[in-house]
């Protein structure tokens, strides 16, 4: 790689001349069992061309079946995006020969999209809100995956040979185009994260995706042009394709602002054109000149009837949508009256839906949130995990904490019970049992112990009964390590108060 091939503008500058219009398409890979068009199966991480048939293979004769399950979640989709959905929609063929597409066109809807004109409304960091105006959301097919082997960065430019896998051939892809977004000014970049982020989390809560961007089940393209301030007409647009991290969306936008307005700072033309993202330095690069939507010779796919979705049914998936995730959190907030620094922790934990589920098994918010945003966080970083894998199910913590409540755990050995859970050594009550954790409740031997402690400490004695209530803690430690740790600090103290009193 030679030097950078561009010259930015600083930001601040960049602002003071243009005004940047954006437009984000973003590709959903759906969670569905099967293909849109066929029936192998359309998991990610099988071995390479094992999840194939004829149809996405693209071999002759063989002909394309509508996924239902498809349709239904690109309505379900739409539904949340609050677009309207069209009763008949035609599925097209987009035309182009790449080696990871077999049939050399891709199954897509053109001008009869499934969903259209919706909208949706995103919070800034600062709490600002933000509509998203969607001009449609479609369905198609997914491609196959192309690996370039001997080149230096994984790019087709400088590799000796590629690999075709078309295991992703044919997985249900939806795509969601926003209206051009205008008006964001200095906050374009993080406008364009924070949609990205509330898409993300809304089809994750529709259950439709698992929108993993590192896996690329979510991708987004990023389109900007620059005007100059004060004008209305929009500029040339740039294409920034397949960026998959949310850090990422934020920086290709800002990236390209500085990029464009140097260029016509210097009066270079801005060409409509694809560009790729370079995660090592955050910059974009020249892909190839924009086709246009002639240059695909779409048309209506013969070998697919036009996709129809009774008002009945459309309202019946309407009524299965969940509340939003923004809204729930609210929601949440507002009954568990927590501070927003307090809901923010626990949402960056990725704590939420523990916690949620953990007080749906009978604990308070504060008992729940105390073992996930604290204890449990801790030991999900030291393992280097993510919270929800770190191996206790909120089904356990609930267990712990009724334990502990009914007196027959100390805290100390409620942590010693979860932590054998995490070491593998079975539920709470097991690793109780198998670690003898219990509290020892024999109040005899307890008495003995605390009597011997007494016996022992002459000096305390005395000092408690010239009324000096604070020393017990010496009394208490002795006791707890002659039992183990298995006593219960308020019964001891308890006994040491009637014995001396
Ligand atoms: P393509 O076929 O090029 O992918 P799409 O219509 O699918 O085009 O998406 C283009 C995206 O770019 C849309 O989000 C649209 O709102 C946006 N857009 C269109 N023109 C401009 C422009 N001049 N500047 C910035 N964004 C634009
Ligand atoms: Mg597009």
């Amino acid at each position: 790689m030679t030097a950078a091939m561009y010259e930015l503008m600083d930001y601040d500058e960049v602002l003071e001349k243009y005004d940047p219009v954006m437009g984000l398409e973003v590709h959903v890979e759906l969670a569905t069992e099967t293909k849109m068009f066929s029936a192998s199966s359309a998991h990610f991480g099988a071995d390479p061309n094992t999840n194939v048939d004829p149809t996405s293979l693209g071999l002759p004769g063989a002909l394309p079946v509508v996924n239902a399950k498809g349709v239904e979640w690109a309505i379900k989709i739409g539904l949340a995006l609050n677009c309207s959905i069209a009763e008949s929609s035609r599925f097209a063929r987009k035309n182009y020969f790449y080696p990871d597409q077999p049939k050399n066109y891709q199954i897509s809807q053109y001008d009869e999209p499934i969903a259209y004109d919706g909208y949706l409304d995103v919070v800034l960091d600062d709490g600002t809100p933000w509509r998203i105006e969607i001009e449609r959301a479609h369905m198609e097919e997914d491609t196959g995956k192309l690996t370039h082997l001997g080149g230096a960065d994984g790019r087709i430019t400088g590799a000796t040979a590629s690999l075709v896998d078309c295991n992703r051939a044919g997985v249900p892809l939806i795509e969601i185009v926003t209206k051009p977004i205008e008006g964001a000014g200095e906050r374009a970049p993080e406008v364009a994260r924070a949609y990205v982020t509330a898409l993300r989390e809304l089809v994750k809560a529709l259950g439709v995706s698992d929108a993993r961007m590192d896996q690329g089940s979510m991708r987004v393209d990023s389109n900007l042009s620059l005007r100059p301030v004060g004008t209305t007409e929009f500029g040339t647009r740039t294409e920034t394709k397949n960026i998959n991290s949310l850090k990422s969306v934020e920086q290709a936008v800002r990236f390209e602002m500085q990029r464009q307005a140097y260029c016509l700072e210097n009066g270079e033309e801005i060409v409509q054109e694809t560009r790729h993202y370079q995660e090592t330095d955050g910059s974009t690069s020249k892909g190839r000149p924009k086709e246009t939507s002639a240059d695909y010779r779409y048309f209506n796919d013969p070998d697919l009837p036009p996709v129809i979705a009774p008002r009945e049914w459309v309202e019946e998936i309407r009524a299965t949508l969940p509340e939003l995730p923004w809204v729930r959190r609210a929601r949440i907030q507002e009954e568990w009256k927590l501070s927003d620094a307090e809901m923010r922790d626990l949402v960056n934990a990725g704590a939420l839906e523990l916690i949620i589920a953990t007080v749906e098994e009978g604990t308070t918010p504060d008992e729940a949130r105390a073992w996930w945003v604290s204890y449990l966080s801790q030991k999900a970083n030291q393992a280097g995990v993510e919270l929800e894998g770190v191996g206790v199910s909120p089904t356990q913590v609930a267990r712990v904490v009724a334990l502990v409540n009914e007196g027959k755990l100390t805290n100390k050995l409620a942590r010693q019970a979860i932590d054998g859970v995490l070491a593998g050594e079975g539920d709470v009550d097991e690793v109780i049992k198998a670690r003898g954790l219990e509290v020892v409740r024999d109040d005899g031997a307890i008495e003995k112990a605390v009597d011997e402690a007494l016996a022992a400490n002459p000096d305390i004695v005395e000092k408690y009964r010239a009324g000096n209530h604070k020393v017990t803690g010496a009394i208490v430690g002795a006791v707890m390590k002659a039992t183990r740790g298995k006593a219960d600090p308020a019964q001891v103290n308890k006994l040491i108060a009637e014995k001396l009193a």
